[in-house]
């Protein structure tokens, strides 16, 4: 039978492997011996009853409490070819009607249906009359009222059993309490069921605390790392939300609110255009999350500070549920826990204690200088005993690697005293390196006691240098003039009193091979074959992920597959997704070798994979190939690359190695000769580290990708 199950895995799934436990729980279900099932959120839960149903002779009942979740469930299945149906109370008269007869006719594997729909009596009676193999039981916690959801229908789902005592009973739950775990078994009367119960760790989610000094330009910085990329950012408060969204909205970010103050049309609409691709990141109160199964959300932020380690947990397992790398970042203030802690002494005693001791752990959590991945697993009982998980900011940036940066942040600290705090980050750099700019000179600044002080270290490592300062809360940056401030943090280490340690060398910090760079792939054809599943997607009125999830986009732009066959070894292609979608893929695909000249047979592949590899000289190879005249259209086609990146690396190139040729450079921007002036201007005072301010200045009659190339014409000419 688990030939059986392997075969479906690859033909109708189209996954490779098992994932841990999947395959033990599969055999287990099939010899028809109840289960319990803990596995964390995105593990591959869903599956393990899945595969089962399709080998089962007879119907599995699929009890879910959120109608959401169903509803994406059975699309999904669809999808892949397999005949499932659901019965919930927003169904029209007739739908129902045919999702019953299809049911009585045999022609359904799997039933998703809410608890109280199955309570029903015309339900009971239209399931007396078919072969239940199996009743299984979603988010199992809900029938306990010590989980955090507690629906009473679920209590009666035990008697209902009774009723279909041919068919193996299965619970499944993402929570890891064991009293819970208790409370299901003895609920449902699971007859001496197995428990499985999985690793919690979610290998795929890079953690990051950093200490919360100034949200929002903290927030705009990492949601300027990950562009284009789906993201949700929790705060504590309505109010919050409220502003947070206003202000992100106002700098063009594709974003929507999401909090219990909003209309239900509202609330809905928002959960649709984030599933649907349609908006990028949703700013939310923890009510957001709950019904959504998106599986390529790339970040979570914690604006503030989460409730405590469970729903932390919770949050950010959200986030990469296609098991691609995502990254969570919690800003971390010791404002959020003086309110957490107001509200608490609001609470009755009993409950104060609980939730004092909930909040120190995260605390504890927080301030580790270890694997953050110790203290989060270990809340649930595990013991994490990897060294290195090399996917949390702890391991990352081990303290070995740090060496005593104090003098540089004396140097730095004191050149923005002398300079009255009035002045953004370039010209502080500018002054340490002794430079002979107009704006320096002009403002007798080369006088300093601190002029020239920094030439030890290049202007990239100053700017590496100086983020360290704003991380480690030494300095705050102005949120709209850019002007740097000494934080009294900032002077004790100017006394002498404090010592503050990190790295200097810059390494490639604008291609640090982040996590997801591990996966090769040309990212020109993902975008591509992204805007082809979109335009299908919005035509059958599914997200996106129904018809492909993102892993398989990238497989097929790291294997460039060419014929049906080729299709089939893509992660996620089976039988039906092949007979559905593959000529439209196919057609797409060989249209981008065509016009790309890639052609498999002459190992042409291999030499773009080897370049895309080589990721660290990248901007040099790109810069000298620029600077020897060719246009910046070939290399866009040369090197698979969107337009955005290409001047990154042009930027790199003129920061680290020589100019360019700014007139060739100028031919690329429509903004006018006396917009160019203001920009360059605007850049002079706020600097070019963040081009927000100069797009505010001029405002926004100049776009950002044409911020982007001045800014390369601006550090070109010796700025
Ligand atoms: P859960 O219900 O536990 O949160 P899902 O069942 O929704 O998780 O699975 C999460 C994602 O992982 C889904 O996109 C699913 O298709 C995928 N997945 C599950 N099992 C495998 C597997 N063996 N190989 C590859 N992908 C898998
Ligand atoms: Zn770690």
């Amino acid at each position: 039978m688990i030939t059986k199950a392997n075969t479906i895995l690859k033909n109708v799934f189209g996954y490779e492997n098992f994932r841990p436990l999947q395959k033990e729980i599969i055999e287990h279900i099939l010899n028809r011996k109840d289960t319990l099932v803990i596995m964390p959120t995105g593990g591959g839960k869903s599956l393990c009853y899945q595969i089962p149903a399709l080998i089962f002779d007879g119907l599995t009942v699929v009890i879910s409490p959120l109608i959401s979740l169903m509803k994406d469930q059975v699309e999904q299945l669809n999808e892949l070819g397999v005949s499932a149906v659901m019965l919930n109370s927003t169904l029209s008269p007739e739908d129902y009607q045919i999702n019953m007869a299809q049911i009585l006719n045999n022609k359904v594997k799997l039933l998703y249906v809410a608890p109280e729909t199955l309570m029903m009596e015309r339900t009971i009676e239209m399931l007396s009359k078919v072969n239940v193999d199996c009743i299984t039981v979603d988010e199992a916690h809900c029938i306990s009222e010590w989980g955090h959801d507690f629906r009473p229908e679920y209590r009666d789902i035990s008697n209902i059993r009774k009723q279909f005592n041919g068919a193996v009973l299965l619970g499944f739950t993402a929570t890891a309490t064991p009293h819970v775990q208790d409370d299901i078994i003895k609920n449902l009367e699971l007859k001496s069921p197995k428990k499985f119960i999985a690793s919690f760790d979610r290998k795929n989610l890079h953690i990051q605390i950093a200490a919360k000094h100034d949200p929002f330009s903290q927030t705009i910085n990492f949601l300027e790392e990950h562009k284009n990329q789906s993201g949700i950012i929790y705060c504590f408060s309505r109010k919050q939300v409220d502003e947070l969204y206003e202000e992100l909205h106002a700098r063009k970010y594709s974003v929507r609110p999401y909090h219990a103050g909003l209309s239900d049309a509202d609330r809905a609409k928002s959960q649709e255009l984030f599933i649907k691709d349609d908006i990028q990141i949703i700013v939310a109160t923890i009510a957001f999350g709950m019904g959504i199964n998106k599986p390529n959300v790339r970040f979570v932020v914690h604006y503030d500070l989460p409730k405590n380690i469970e729903s932390y947990y919770q949050e950010i397992g959200r986030a990469g549920r296609d098991g691609l790398t995502a990254h969570c970042l919690l800003l971390f203030g010791y404002g959020d826990i003086r309110k957490i802690n107001y509200f608490i002494d609001q609470k009755e005693e009993k409950e104060q204690r609980i939730a004092k001791m909930h909040l120190e752990s995260l605390i504890r959590f927080a301030e580790s200088p270890f694997c953050r991945r110790i203290p989060l697993l270990g809340y649930f009982g595990e013991n994490y005993s990897v060294e290195n998980c090399s996917m949390c900011d702890n391991c990352d940036s081990p303290e070995k690697d740090l060496i005593d940066i104090t003098v540089e942040a004396q140097k730095f600290l004191s050149c923005i005293k002398r300079t009255e705090e009035f002045f953004g980050v370039m010209h502080i750099v500018d002054v340490l390196r002794g430079s002979k700019s107009a704006k320096v000179l002009g403002k007798g600044h080369d006088n300093l006691s601190t002029y020239g002080i920094g030439l030890d270290h290049s202007k990239e490592e100053w700017l590496n240098l100086s983020k360290q300062f704003i991380q480690n809360n030494l300095i705050t940056k102005d949120i709209n003039f850019g002007s740097l401030k000494i934080t009294d943090l900032g002077y004790e280490v100017l006394k002498g009193k404090r010592k503050v340690k990190g790295t200097i060398e810059v390494e490639e910090i604008l291609f640090k091979s982040k996590p997801e760079t591990k996966v090769d792939y040309n990212k020109s054809l993902f975008e591509v074959l992204r805007s082809k599943r979109k335009e299908i997607a919005d035509r059958s009125n599914v997200p996106p992920y129904v018809i492909f999830p993102d892993k398989t986009l990238i497989d097929m732009s790291a294997k460039y597959p060419g014929s049906v066959n080729e299709l089939r070894n893509i992660h996620g292609i089976g039988e039906a997704k092949l007979k559905k979608y593959g000529s439209t893929f196919l057609k797409v695909l060989n249209a981008y070798y065509a016009e790309n000249e890639i052609t498999k047979n002459s190992g042409q592949t291999d030499k773009i994979h080897k370049k895309i590899s080589n990721k660290s000289r990248r901007y040099k190879i790109i810069g000298e190939a620029y600077s020897a005249g060719h246009s910046v259209e070939a290399l866009l086609k040369q090197y698979g690359i969107q337009f955005q990146t290409l001047i990154k690396h042009l930027q790199t190139y003129v920061e680290n190695e020589e100019a360019l040729d700014t007139l060739r450079l100028l031919e690329l921007v429509t903004a006018s000769a006396d917009e160019q002036e203001r920009v360059f201007d605007s850049f002079s005072k706020h600097g070019t580290l963040t081009l927000k301010e100069t797009f505010e200045e001029l405002e926004e009659a100049v776009s950002y990708d044409d911020l982007r190339v001045l800014r390369v014409c601006y550090l070109s000419n010796g700025e």
